[in-house]
């Protein structure tokens, strides 16, 4: 029986402990992540209803996403949770990554690359584990229908967010860049799944602030990630300029990294170090 929080964080620390696909694929062997951490969120909080509204209709709420992976036995959403984990970048990569200005380090790009597709694993695992157990699960971001969308709103969306899923379990709030602010800092990687199980759900400390971590927001204060950003996609005014962004990593990160050091994916990230919420929330803010 599945009942504790604990009991999931094993499953994930014993993955994250044993799998090969945990790795920088360096010689020196060394993991792509740090240990990682969980919180659980309740599949009727009314705050997923609330994300689709703000994103739209294409995006879903966890009982839509179980829908689809259980089509011949659909789970009411107060029976459903969200289980949310954090990925932490290790030490290392994030002193790699605090000397650079305009490309990624090595170690961090590898972590996009090769960290995501533990990831990948990592939430299938969690998923396959616990259906296994008796409490059917599913991961939305490995669903074939997982995508992406034009959003009135915010520009391109995908039909499931791991950072939405992370705020509403209580890891953590977004900052100026976009990125979320959690207990272990800005530097880091989500996962979730969606499962059919009585967990206790994690009090979200920040309550429906979602900008309740950031300086910035906070207390008018900070703005670090901004001068960290060399394609001035982050402003104070404006916050995070997703076009931008996303044309400075496709024209420049994301070819750099794949001719430089072999990797694909789209690695940056240089906003998430260097920067008073790299690995901690700011400490005046709690
Ligand atoms: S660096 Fe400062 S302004 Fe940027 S997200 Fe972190 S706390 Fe907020
Ligand atoms: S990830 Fe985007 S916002 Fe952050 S430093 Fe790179 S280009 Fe700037």
């Amino acid at each position: 029986m599945i009942d504790t929080v604990i009991q999931v964080e094993s499953i994930i620390c014993d993955f994250w402990a044993s799998a090969p696909s945990n790795s920088l694929h360096l010689e020196t062997g060394e993991k792509a992540w740090a240990m990682p951490h969980v919180a659980i969120a309740q599949g009727d909080d009314p705050l997923f209803l609330r994300n689709k509204e703000m994103i739209g209709p294409f995006h879903w709420t966890p009982e839509e996403a179980y829908a689809l992976a259980f089509p011949d036995d659909p789970a009411p959403a107060s029976e459903l949770r969200v289980i949310s984990y954090v990925l932490p970048q290790t030490q290392e990569t994030r002193a790699d990554q605090r000397m650079e200005k305009t490309v990624p380090s090595e170690r961090w790009a590898r972590s996009r690359f090769h960290g995501e597709e533990f990831n990948c694993d990592l939430r299938l695992h969690l998923a396959e584990t616990l259906t296994r157990a008796g409490y059917p699960s599913v991961a939305p971001e490995r669903l074939s229908d997982f995508g992406y969308q034009q959003s009135e709103r915010f520009g391109l969306a995908s039909n499931w967010s791991e950072r939405h899923a992370a705020f509403v379990a209580g890891l953590g709030t977004f900052g100026l860049s976009d990125a979320m602010i959690t207990h272990w800092g800005k530097a880091v990687r989500f996962g979730s799944v969606v499962s059919r199980i009585n967990l206790p759900v994690t009090k979200r400390v920040y309550g429906e602030d979602h900008h309740a971590w950031c300086l910035w927001y906070a207390m008018g204060t900070c703005g670090a990630c901004a001068k960290r950003c060399p394609a001035d996609a982050i402003t104070t005014s404006e916050g995070h300029d997703k076009q931008a962004c996303f044309t400075y990593i496709r024209g420049t990160t994301a070819p750099f990294a794949t001719r430089t050091y072999g990797t694909g994916a789209t690695p940056c990230g240089l906003c998430q170090v260097k920067i008073p919420c790299e690995a901690q929330v700011p400490p005046a803010l709690l």
